[in-house]
């Protein structure tokens, strides 16, 4: 059973609330036709790739044309497939406007692209997950490439989350590996909130860290059975996912679920839309950088903190500099980049002095995680 806070009016100050509603389990697929009576409506637009089709669309579509419901589908034919302008053009090209729901069948691109088209179309949305890949499923954006560079776009959050434990154990071994990735990301994000938290006063909320927490060791202590596709340990993968989306709601904020391995992976998803490096699947690349993550924060833990060398670093930083060698090293992506740390004053001299001595008088706090 999945742990939740929704509802609950917090010490942190927040009334945490999160009105998705999740169905996992082994056959949940067949409660798919009572789950769209539910809503009231009658016909409904599937969206899937060739892939999922195979998988789980064709069910989606025979159960629910076998309890009179009308539908009306688009199903992408491409071997990849990218979130951008021609494939959200597409599903709404595709679009019956007299649809009053929109179910998607699918993982990553598939779930933005469905909440894109729900949220222009204002329709209730469902996802019929096929993998326990990324932690999208509860989140309300979708994560697109527009006009070349890659975005989070505000969507809507799935009205219902459909994971049935046959469709999702028959993932990819890949997907499976990238949906652990994104979990395995959190030691960072968790850890990275609560110092921020400790330096910026940043909010933070303990329930909702304990939360992610929990959800991660009950990732990782069913890691082994993740390779032989063992049920529980799927569904403990797609659990943990939903759970982090849902801590992400609670918080306002993408802090509990993402942090330096999340931008790290950004940087790669950009670069290889500028420059055509390789890049993986989200949430390898999440992995990846939390492996990267580890290694920069072990070797922090051996500093000792000196204020007169970080003041004199801090000094010498040549800003035009790094932005000019951030332009060459992101290309286009690299402007909202900037335009977003001079923002926040990321780069502001005294802003950088008092932070400094924030960190010197808590250094041991700090380091205690
Ligand atoms: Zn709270
Ligand atoms: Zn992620």
């Amino acid at each position: 059973m999945m742990e939740s806070l929704n509802g609950k009016m917090c010490g942190c100050g927040k009334l945490h609330t999160f009105t998705s509603k999740v169905v996992v389990g082994q056959g949940v697929i067949s409660k798919l036709p009572q789950i769209v009576k539910d809503f009231n409506v009658k016909k409904a637009f599937v969206i899937a790739d060739k892939n999922t089709y195979k998988v789980a669309g064709e069910t989606v579509c025979r159960l629910l044309e076998n309890n009179s419901f009308i539908i009306n589908s688009h199903v992408y034919r491409a071997d990849s497939l990218e979130p951008d302008e021609a494939n959200v053009g597409l599903a709404i090209m595709n679009f019956n406007t007299d649809s009053d729901i929109i179910i998607g069948v699918g993982s990553g691109v598939i779930n933005d692209i469905g909440k894109i088209v729900a949220s222009v179309s204002n329709k209730p949305y469902i996802i019929v997950a096929t993998a326990p890949s990324m932690d999208g499923y509860a989140s309300a954006t979708s994560s697109m490439t527009c006009d070349g560079l890659k975005k989070s776009l505000p969507s809507k959050c799935a009205d219902v989350i459909i994971g049935d434990t046959d469709i999702l154990c028959d993932a990819p071994l890949k997907m499976l590996s990238s949906g652990v990735g994104d979990m395995l990301a959190k030691y960072v994000s968790i850890c990275e909130w609560r110092i921020s938290n400790i330096i910026n006063g940043e909010y933070y909320c303990e329930e909702i860290a304990e939360l992610v927490r929990k959800s991660l060791k009950k990732c990782i202590d069913n890691a082994d059975g993740l390779l032989k596709r063992d049920k529980a340990a799927v569904a403990s993968v797609f659990e943990g996912l939903v759970v982090c989306g849902a801590a992400m709601k609670y918080a306002g904020v993408s802090r509990p679920a993402s942090g330096v391995e999340h931008y790290l992976s950004h940087i790669w998803d950009m670069r290889a839309v500028e420059f055509g490096t390789p890049c993986e699947l989200h949430g390898i690349q999440c992995a990846l950088g939390t492996a990267i993550a580890l290694k920069i924060y072990e070797k922090v833990l051996t500093f000792t903190p000196d204020k007169a060398f970080a003041i004199a670093k801090a000094e010498q930083f040549d800003y035009e500099k790094w932005s000019d060698e951030l332009r060459r090293f992101l290309g286009k992506g690299a402007e909202s980049m900037i335009a977003i740390e001079e923002k926040e004053g990321k780069y502001n001299l005294n802003s950088h002095k008092k932070r400094f001595e924030i960190i010197i008088g808590k250094w041991d706090k700090i380091t205690q995680y």
